[in-house]
């Protein structure tokens, strides 16, 4: 595999080889710039689609996206896209630049490194802050801007330039029209951008993600990210919107993920962790408890123990319990169904599972050995009912 920086200038050669315009363009010129590593390198060329595709045979489309390939190069994909412009107007380099969002973000560079900057992006990358290209109707047109507007000032600890914060003030409320699976997108990039926990409460308060219907119901969550270890869930890659959506009322988290528009599995992974973190903080667990969650996720809360405790993951007090547990699993139990059968003779049925059940419960316990003759006794003696 080559680098995507290598994949780009091969398919800028590509294209300019037959004659056509190219340029990288947004995010990874503006990262090149602020000698970031880029996201991702986007493409963008004079080449129709047709041309694009007949240079790059294997390109394939981008989803609802009829301007744009995805060239894959050496194992790199990149996207390649066709000149936008509004209706009725030349497509050109310029006419694309023009329908970008921000000034750092509306930069174009070819393969000799000359740089296309109608907007001034190089002056804002010097001072530092998200403008809109070209004020007006900028978040009306595409309110996920408000969102990439603070996403990225937060990844760049960048300020929001006063016109384009006042702007984004009076749209707020049009993040209510996004679709989930974009206000999704946007947030795994701000789960990635790593920030502390008074940036991500910073973040939550702020009017966008105040008006986002699902999300941070009465103003919880930020009462929720104080008592949350924060640190742990970024340095173990859970998703951040776990986080967001913590809830003391797990049938609130599963309904707030499903709107997100995230898979079954990972609601499912998400509800379980944020059961188990609630269990954490408020109860003391019995050994049956212990037995019930397995190793695994016993693992998982040590680790969550430990920070909420603030002390170090050295002592692993649960999985040592855990250890010396009379038994692991219900296989190991002394006796089987067939045996409760025998020694209690009635029809088969439901009391055999559920008998079972409390024989294993009592073992686990150790209020019984794991013997059959102690639990016989037990059970004749109604000591385990
Ligand atoms: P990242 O570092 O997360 O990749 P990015 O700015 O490159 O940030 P992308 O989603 O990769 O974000 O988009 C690439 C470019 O496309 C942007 O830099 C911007 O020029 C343009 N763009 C993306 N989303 C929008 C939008 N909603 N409205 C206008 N232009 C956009
Ligand atoms: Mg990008």
């Amino acid at each position: 595999m080559i680098s995507n920086e290598s994949a780009a200038i091969h398919i800028l050669n590509s294209l300019e080889s037959y004659g056509f315009e190219a340029f990288i363009v947004g995010g990874a010129v503006r990262d090149k710039l602020l000698k970031r590593k880029p996201n991702d390198i986007d493409i963008c060329t004079k080449a129709s689609i047709k041309q694009i595709q007949s240079i790059f045979p294997s390109s394939i489309h981008v989803g609802s996206n009829h301007g744009t390939l995805i060239v894959k190069i050496k194992g790199c994909t990149l996207e390649v896209s066709t000149y936008r412009a509004r209706n009725g107007e030349k497509p050109t380099i310029y006419s694309d630049l023009s329908l970008r969002d921000f000034t750092i973000n509306a930069m174009a560079i070819d393969i000799r490194g000359n740089i296309i900057d109608p907007y001034d992006g190089q002056l804002a990358i010097k001072r530092k802050v998200i403008e809109v290209v070209q004020s007006g109707q900028r978040f009306i047109e595409d309110p996920i801007r408000l969102l990439r507007a603070i996403r990225i000032a937060k990844q760049l600890n960048f300020s929001i330039e006063n016109k384009t914060s006042a702007l984004l003030t009076d749209s707020a409320h049009l993040i209510k029209e996004v679709a989930a699976e974009r206000i999704t997108a946007e947030f795994q990039k701000i789960v990635t951008a790593v920030l502390n926990k008074k940036e991500v409460c910073e973040l939550v308060s702020g009017d966008v993600v105040q008006n986002i219907p699902f999300m941070f119901p009465e103003k919880k969550v930020i009462e929720s990210l104080k008592r949350y270890p924060y640190e742990f869930i970024v340095k173990h890659h859970v998703e951040w919107w776990m986080l967001a959506s913590f809830s003391y009322d797990s049938n609130e988290t599963v309904h707030i993920l499903s709107e997100l528009k995230l898979s079954k599995k990972v609601v499912k992974d998400i509800t379980f962790i944020s059961k188990l973190v609630i269990e954490v903080i408020s109860t003391s667990w019995s050994d049956y408890h212990l037995y019930l969650l397995g190793r695994e996720r016993l693992i998982f809360a040590e680790k969550l123990l430990s920070l909420i405790q603030m002390r170090e993951n050295k002592s692993s007090i649960l999985l040592d319990k855990y250890d010396s547990l009379p038994i692991h699993d219900n296989k190991e139990l002394a006796i089987t169904g067939q045996e409760l059968l025998e020694w209690f003779p009635q029809e088969r049925g439901k009391w055999i599972g559920d008998r079972l059940k409390k024989v294993e419960e009592a073992v686990v316990l150790n209020k019984v050995a794991n013997e059959k003759k102690a639990i016989f006794n037990s059970l004749k003696r109604e000591i385990i009912k």
